[in-house]
């Protein structure tokens, strides 16, 4: 790659390589500045196309690009293809879930589409875990079954027995279907419920099956980067809306996907076909937002902690959902393997219905009223009259999606500040 020349390693006094830590590596790693008259942060790479040194050179990147040679172009071609910011992001992005690579998109949804359409073809069936992000179980359920695409899902915390059922109904559909059990998809924590899901057990049932080469992919937006690597637990590829905790200030829509480089290369490929790659600009926000990703999540993730103990003890609140609360003990146990943190989004279950969920939230003064999170700002939302009113009411119910749920996605703001917002909120219940 062109611009990697700062390694992931130094040289320690006695010689032996330091592999650095993510945190150090997001301030350098793939950017020389000498290749960009000394300017200590990466210029944004404002052109469509990129000047060939010689026409051997034209060809040979044009037979990465092409498929040709395996892997992806060792060279600048066109800016649908790649770009100096994109690359340099893609190999910070790389490094948090300690993947061989990263593919960075317009849209967390665009990164979805494109690695859904990359992996299936007629006939075949994804198995998935529920519920999933809303935009993407309507893309399986309703774009992708147009050309022939079936699912198949499970509940998010579902054990191996029942994992291993609803990959045997998939491979069942898919032979009747004359396809093939193409991928598995989860999404963990599941929103609005932060019910997990056990990668470990999803990815002992599909090796039980003998369907090891079935890739498993899942979205990790909500703890990622930071509090949760799929990728050490048996999942194949991640999946990031970088709109969220990666960008971090609510300025930005863009997606990421991660992993081995034989499954990032056929979706490069159709990356580049579709141009569905973000653009240089975002790619510069994201760099910046990404040195200081670790801080940030690290104080919402305190923050939360705090507002929670709070809330958990107010007379006007029923309940929490959150991952530093849980009390199914298997939920727990799929929490000490996979997690390092609780996150800063939650739910509470105000005391009531919609009528008292909507006093609180009009009653914010600090936290806004608005869907979205992981970002430097408070927010809050009612899943069941927002971002989840589509969904039927039986499925709702199903899902724990009621009336009395508030969805908070804690920023990095001042703790007791925001408790003195949430106790005055509650008062106006
Ligand atoms: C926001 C979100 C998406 C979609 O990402 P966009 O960047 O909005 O396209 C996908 N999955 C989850 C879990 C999300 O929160």
């Amino acid at each position: 790659m062109v611009m990697m020349v700062t390694t992931e390693t130094i040289m320690t006094t006695d010689t032996t390589p330091r592999k650095l830590k993510p945190s150090t590596l997001m301030m350098g790693l793939g950017y020389d500045p000498k290749l960009s008259e000394g300017a200590l942060k990466p210029p944004i790479f404002l052109t469509s196309t990129f000047a060939f040194p010689s026409a051997a050179d034209g060809k040979r990147h044009f037979e990465g690009i092409t498929g040709k040679r395996p892997g992806g172009s060792d060279g600048l071609v066109y800016s649908r293809f790649n770009g100096p910011n994109q690359q340099i992001l893609e190999e910070r992005l790389a490094v948090w879930d300690g993947a061989e690579e990263s593919l960075v998109f317009s849209s967390g949804m665009s990164a979805i589409a494109t690695l859904l359409l990359a992996q299936c073809s007629q006939g075949d069936v994804i198995v998935h875990s529920g519920p999933l992000y809303a935009a993407t179980e309507g893309f399986i359920a309703r774009t992708l079954s147009r050309f022939g695409i079936g699912y198949v899902d499970f509940p998010a915390g579902a054990d191996q027995p029942e994992i291993e059922a609803a990959l045997a109904k998939g491979k069942a559909l898919a032979a009747a279907q004359g396809g093939k059990l193409a991928m598995i998809y989860l999404e963990s924590p599941a929103n609005p419920t932060n019910a997990l899901v056990d990668v470990e057990a999803v990815a002992a049932a599909r090796d039980a099956l003998g369907s090891s080469d079935v890739p498993i992919a899942i979205d990790n937006t909500f703890l990622g980067p930071l509090w949760q690597q799929p990728l050490y637990h048996g999942a194949d590829i991640v999946v990031y809306s970088l709109t969220k905790y990666a960008g971090g200030h609510s300025d930005l829509v863009a997606g990421g996907l991660s992993g081995a480089k034989r499954w990032m290369d056929p979706i490069r490929m159709l990356r580049n076909t579709m141009g569905t790659i973000l653009d240089p600009n975002t790619s510069w926000m994201l760099l910046r937002s990404l040195e200081t990703v670790e801080l940030r999540m690290t104080r919402s993730g305190e923050n939360a902690a705090k507002v929670c103990a709070y809330l958990k003890a107010h007379p006007k609140v029923e309940r929490l959902g959150y991952l530093g609360d849980i009390s199914d003990p298997r939920q727990q146990d799929i929490f000490n393997r996979h997690c390092s943190g609780a996150g800063s989004t939650f739910s509470v279950f105000i005391k009531g219905g919609e009528a008292e969920s909507f006093a609180f939230l009009d009653a914010l003064r600090i936290a806004k009223l608005a869907v979205s999170l992981g970002g430097t700002e408070t927010l809050a939302s009612h899943p069941a009259a927002m971002t989840h009113l589509s969904v039927p009411d039986e499925r709702k119910a199903l899902l724990g999606i009621t009336d009395n749920l508030v969805r908070i996605s804690v920023g990095i703001e001042d703790a007791d500040d925001l408790i003195a917002d949430f106790e005055q909120a509650l008062e106006q219940v």
